[in-house]
């Protein structure tokens, strides 16, 4: 009999993993939560990166291949059990990313006007579960805002906070939230970075287009790429902060424009200390810091208080337990050997594997989630001879619909495809994104157009 894999998740892990198993005689059931696929490619990808979301025209064909099915509108430990899942596949793979948010630790970080950039991502991508603050409120009135963290999310919301209408003008954002982002009254961005220039993870690219903007200034402080000695020996093995260094001072020696609508300010070395504000986020206090000799951070007892309207905390993402899965509480992962998921004691679990961020945490770019995917298929197909034939009932399609779930298949996710690319025809752009979930999940039950 052919053998039977239960991908969970239809993000960028969970698409390779099929497709590298399809390729191997494999059927494969691609479950997904939302009513649509391609998870972080979709939800996370900043919009206005249009080339790295057509990675999701790549990834569609997938669904062309024979022996593989969508699956969508599916919650996977709520709506069918892993364990039911386990009883009704030969091997079961978990690829469901991680999508929460990291917390800082400091006062005033639940005020209102201090926000999560894995709420604002969602929000500007249209994410059909979006139940965060109300952007369109928040911004009508930030002049100043504070994004925490230097990774490349606090870049994409930096570059979307700081962009023109004409440059936002192509992407498939929905119209509410191009409308918000065209009326804020945003001037300065400030970018806080707790360690140095050297340590910053976001790459030379997406660093390089925050001097490229239509109506922004970026500003780099002297004293702040001031380098000290442990940072000194990083650059020296590191072609990437090189680089990034290279673009952050060329920065200093620029000109500002006087036609400039906002500033980006890049800061480093300053630590978020505390956010204050009686109602709501009034300013957040920073202390500067120092690397020692082997890259330990320390305060330095001087502290900067900036006046800012909205916060964006930007410090990772962080995955959540499954019910049924083991789950490592300390890294926010699945615990495994290459992708074989082990129990609290070390145990393998047969036929449970895990690819993607739940496997190895929230880093890479899409290309390092194909590695680790076909790298997890690669044990699964090693163990399949041995691993036990399903005992229960193959239909899961059947056991969804008894319970009353309404499963998204492939030809609905084209119908909201078409739909959407005829919405953004309409608009003279490539496609706009449909937000909510009734009318994305309405679209679904109707013909594609095309
Ligand atoms: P990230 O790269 O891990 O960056 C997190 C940032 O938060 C770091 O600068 C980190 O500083 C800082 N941070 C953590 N805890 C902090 C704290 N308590 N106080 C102050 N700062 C703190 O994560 P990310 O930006 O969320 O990105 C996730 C992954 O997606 C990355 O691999 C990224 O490259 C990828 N991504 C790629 C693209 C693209 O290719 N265009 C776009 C978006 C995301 P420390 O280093 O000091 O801990």
């Amino acid at each position: 009999m052919t053998p039977r894999v239960a991908v969970v998740g239809s993000g960028p892990s969970g698409i390779y993993a099929a497709d590298a198993l399809i390729d191997q005689g494999v059927e494969v059931d691609v479950f997904d939560r939302l009513p649509t696929p391609f998870g972080l490619v979709r939800y996370g990808v900043a919009p206005d990166h249009v080339s790295i979301r057509s990675v999701r025209d790549t990834l569609d064909k997938v669904w062309d291949k024979a022996g593989v099915r969508f699956l969508g509108n599916v919650q996977v430990g709520r709506d069918i059990s892993v364990e039911e899942l386990r009883r009704s596949y030969n091997a079961v793979v978990l690829t469901y990313g991680a999508a929460a948010d990291r917390r800082l630790g400091i006062e005033g970080e639940d005020l209102p006007g201090s926000v999560a950039a894995t709420d604002f991502v969602a929000w500007y991508t249209g994410h059909p579960d979006y139940r965060g603050p109300d952007f369109a409120r928040l911004l009508s009135s930030t002049r100043r805002v504070a994004v925490i963290g230097v990774g490349n999310v606090a870049v994409d919301v930096v570059r979307v906070l700081s962009k023109s209408e004409a440059e936002l003008s192509e992407t498939d954002m929905p119209d509410y939230v191009l409308e918000t982002l065209r009326d804020a009254p945003i001037e300065q961005v400030t970018l806080l970075g707790r360690r140095g220039p050297v340590q910053a993870s976001f790459t030379t690219k997406e660093l390089k287009e925050l001097g490229e903007l239509a109506e922004a200034d970026v500003r780099v402080r002297a004293d702040e790429l001031d380098l000290d000695p442990w940072s000194e020996e990083q650059l020296a093995n590191s072609k990437v902060a090189q680089r990034n260094l290279a673009v952050l001072t060329e920065w200093l020696g620029r000109d500002t424009r006087p036609d400039a609508q906002r500033t980006i300010d890049l800061r480093f070395f300053v630590r978020p200390e505390s956010l204050g504000g009686r109602t709501h986020i009034e300013s957040i206090t920073v202390e500067r810091t120092n690397l020692d000799d082997e890259g330990r951070l320390s305060g330095r007892g001087e502290f900067e208080r900036l006046d800012v309207d909205l916060v964006v905390r930007s410090v990772g993402y962080r995955g959540e337990a499954m019910p049924g899965v083991p789950f490592d509480p300390t890294s926010n992962v699945v615990p495994n050997v290459d992708g074989r998921v082990t129990d609290s004691g070390g145990d393998l679990v047969p036929g449970l594997y895990v690819a993607g961020w739940i496997k190895r945490g929230p880093t890479g770019i899409i290309g390092t989630n194909k590695k680790c995917a076909v790298g997890t298929v690669a044990s699964l197909l090693e163990d399949l001879p041995s691993l036990p034939v399903p005992a229960g009932a193959s239909d899961v399609g059947q056991l969804l619909n008894d319970r009353g779930v309404e499963v998204v298949t492939i030809e609905g996710w084209r119908a909201i495809d078409a739909r959407e690319r005829d919405r953004g025809q309409e608009r003279g752009r490539p496609r706009q994104t449909i937000a909510s979930r009734d009318e994305l999940m309405e679209i679904a039950g109707t013909t594609p157009s095309t």
